[in-house]
């Protein structure tokens, strides 16, 4: 396929992927469709990449439908679907599948087989931005992963919220220790995924396949325990499991969205496993964080990104890093489809689809265009460089107010304002706490200001 035919199909995708992750429980999407890589796009067929014959069979049954719906919608027109097993993850195909409705499949099928490690080489160490909020996390993980079976932390499992990355951490480690071949059997598999390979087996008399698949593994990552939750035989088959790779010395490590005693319809055995090697917690990270993350995308997907779109998706999205790429992703792909730098009103129009409802300005902006207004001024006159007394003023004015009015740290409000120091913004904010005290003018200027500014509602500001 020439080049420009795969980028677009690239971009497409990515705008398909933002699409159908919609329209699904976030685990099935994560399960199911964040694994399939597109081949091509011909006519009406989309070839698309799948993992493993488990997970064709199981896309095939349940997906294809809404793939076809979404991706079509799409691209206006009607399609079909075609797959490829590629359990490598990459770029060779080792098996190709027949299209669905063929009966042939029932043939190929293979058992699953060691290599079908599920393991996204997209996620490292490297990647992976490390702030207050993961370092403890980062750091049991690389050490496990440098060391393994030399730590004395099994199982190692990690929690937090949605999209804090516990399955980035998983991952990095699996690909880590395959890469350093420290082990080869590595076994990364969703608590979801897990349990659906299970019934598989049992209903395809060959459970006992499936035991031994997970029993050989030297190391085992099981990401979102939370999903074994009233799953009874299949917690009874994993505590098994647990227990016998747990008994040679094998690493196993877990993930979970909610501490531990929280988990519910678990057995309790099975629960006091969990709590017996270490716990770490992932929590959301702060600003410098998310905008660092947001720039470390953006240098993956090979485009350039204006620190102010960076600061802005940072501000609005803060406990959800998937929902801060996936942003950073739908700018990306819209931009490259008008042919267009991402900018601000793009951006502002992502977040506003993304949230459902409008979305103003950065709050800073517009403290800056009202203090400016005031002043007879221009919000760009408050960003820029020059000293002239009143406009020295009025943006001392507005540090001030940002300060009192918004959340930013000292450090983003002087980015904000033309790339000042942290220590400028102190600075204004001293010097107009004094001005007001003395002066009843200045005092009644800033009360009016700071009124306005409370009351404007920053849903409904336009772009
Ligand atoms: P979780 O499994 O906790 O729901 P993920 O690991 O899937 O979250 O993370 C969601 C997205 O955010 C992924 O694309 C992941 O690569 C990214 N991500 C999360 N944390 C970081 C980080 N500290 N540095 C870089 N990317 C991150
Ligand atoms: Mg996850």
């Amino acid at each position: 396929m020439p080049e420009s035919k795969t980028s677009e199909l690239k971009v497409l995708w990515l705008e398909f992927t933002e699409k159908i992750s919609e329209t699904l429980p976030e685990q099935s999407f994560r399960t199911w469709i964040q694994p399939i890589r597109p081949e091509s796009l011909d006519d009406n067929t989309l070839t698309l990449y799948v993992p493993s014959q488990f997970h064709y069979e199981w896309v095939d049954s349940h997906y294809s439908q809404k793939i076809r719906g979404v991706f079509g919608q799409l691209i206006g027109r009607e399609i079909r679907l075609s797959f490829k097993v590629d359990s490598t993850d990459g770029d060779h195909p080792d098996h190709h599948v027949p299209a669905p409705q063929s009966k042939q499949r029932s043939n190929t099928r293979r058992s699953p087989k060691p290599q079908d490690v599920q393991l996204n080489s997209r996620y490292a160490f490297d990647n992976f931005v490390e702030g207050d909020g993961n370092s403890f996390a980062r750091a049991a993980c690389l050490a496990i992963a440098e060391a393994p079976g030399k730590t004395p932390w099994n199982p190692l499992l990690i929690y937090g919220g949605t999209g804090l990355g516990k399955t980035h951490l998983l991952q990095a480690i699996g690909n880590h220790v395959l890469k350093e071949k420290k082990v080869s059997r590595v076994k990364y598999v969703s608590s979801e995924r897990y349990t659906q390979e299970f019934i598989h087996s049992v209903k395809n008399n060959c459970s006992t396949d499936f035991s031994k698949l997970y029993r050989s593994a030297e190391f085992l990552l099981v990401d979102d325990v939370q999903f074994f939750s009233s799953k009874g035989r299949t917690q009874i088959e994993f505590f098994h499991t647990f227990n016998s790779l747990y008994q040679a010395g094998k690493q196993i490590i877990l993930s979970c969205d909610r501490p531990v005693h929280e988990l519910k319809d678990i057995d309790e055995r099975l629960i006091s496993r969990f709590q017996s090697g270490l716990i770490t917690q992932i929590s959301p990270p702060d600003f410098e964080t998310r905008v660092a993350i947001l720039e470390r995308r953006a240098d993956e997907e090979g485009v350039a990104l204006p620190l102010d779109i960076a600061q802005f998706f940072a501000t609005h999205i803060k406990n959800n890093i998937r929902e801060l790429e996936g942003a950073l992703v739908t700018l990306i792909a819209r931009a490259t489809f008008y042919r267009l730098e991402p900018n601000l009103e793009l951006a502002g129009q992502v977040l506003q689809e993304k949230m459902g409802r409008p979305v103003g300005k950065p709050q800073i902006e517009q403290i800056q265009e009202v203090v400016a207004k005031h002043f007879q001024l221009s919000g760009d006159a408050l960003r820029g460089k020059s000293r002239k007394k009143e406009i020295a003023l009025a943006r001392m004015m507005a540090m001030s107010l940002a300060t009192k009015l918004t959340d930013h740290s000292l450090k983003h409000i002087g980015q904000l304002f033309g790339g000042r120091d942290h220590s400028t913004v102190i600075h204004a904010r001293n010097t107009i706490h004094k001005l007001i005290e003395k002066d009843a003018l200045m005092r009644d200027t800033y009360e009016s200001l700071r009124h306005k500014l409370s009351l404007s509602t920053l849903p409904s500001t336009k772009m």
